[in-house]
């Protein structure tokens, strides 16, 4: 059975991490990340790369419709082929959001689970993980982005009924099992062999 489930939460809140382990850990799910797509893009050097890197640099958002088409074309195949997806850094906007509905007719979006961790904490995790793009003014205006952006989509979700709270502060290991419930609540979980 296939479906999409969204990851939010700040930058830095272990997102990342945790799709990984789900992904390792289940069968058939998959974890989708547009920061590391556009991060591959910009490696290869490709137009999207070169187009994204200097705003990914800044800390801006790159344009909704070239976001959507990215998600997209990765999605659907994904969809199709019965995967669970697991999608982290998509949507970011209002706009992304709808869109992803429309990606996802006509089952809809399985679920979204926001892991909570303050800003205090997550800027000293992004400061000592030092990715380029985690400079001091970097980070800040990327929080700065997320509060006014992505928090309201927060709303989006809960007021659709699909939204669970992840406690994300602890350790790694309490955070995905926690996640992992959350998730197995909502697509079925099989544990890779
Ligand atoms: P992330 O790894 O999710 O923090 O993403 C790194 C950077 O990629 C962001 O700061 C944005 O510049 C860009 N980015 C990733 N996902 C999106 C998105 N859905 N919409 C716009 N920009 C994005």
């Amino acid at each position: 059975m296939s479906g999409v489930i969204v990851v939010l939460g700040r930058q830095g809140s272990g997102k990342g991490t945790q799709c990984g382990l789900l992904e390792q850990h289940f069968d058939g799910v998959v974890h989708v990340s547009t920061g590391d797509m556009l991060r591959d893009a910009a490696t290869s050097g490709t137009p999207l790369g070169r187009r994204a890197e200097a705003i990914m640099t800044a800390g801006e958002l790159v344009p909704d419709d070239v976001m959507c088409d990215v998600v997209a074309e990765r999605l659907v195949p994904l969809l199709e082929s019965g995967a669970t997806v697991l999608l982290d850094g998509f949507p970011r906007t209002p706009a992304q959001a709808e869109a992803l509905a429309g990606m996802t007719v006509p089952d809809g979006i399985a679920g979204a689970v926001l892991l909570e961790v303050d800003v205090a904490e997550v800027s000293e995790r992004m400061l000592a993980r030092g990715r380029d793009d985690d400079t001091v003014a970097g980070i800040a205006r990327r929080l700065e982005l997320y509060e006014a952006q992505t928090a309201p989509l927060v709303e989006w979700f809960a007021g659709r009924g699909l939204l669970q709270r992840i406690e994300g502060t602890g350790a790694p290991e309490e955070v995905f099992d926690r996640l992992a419930a959350a998730i197995g609540g909502l697509v079925p979980l099989r544990l890779s062999r």
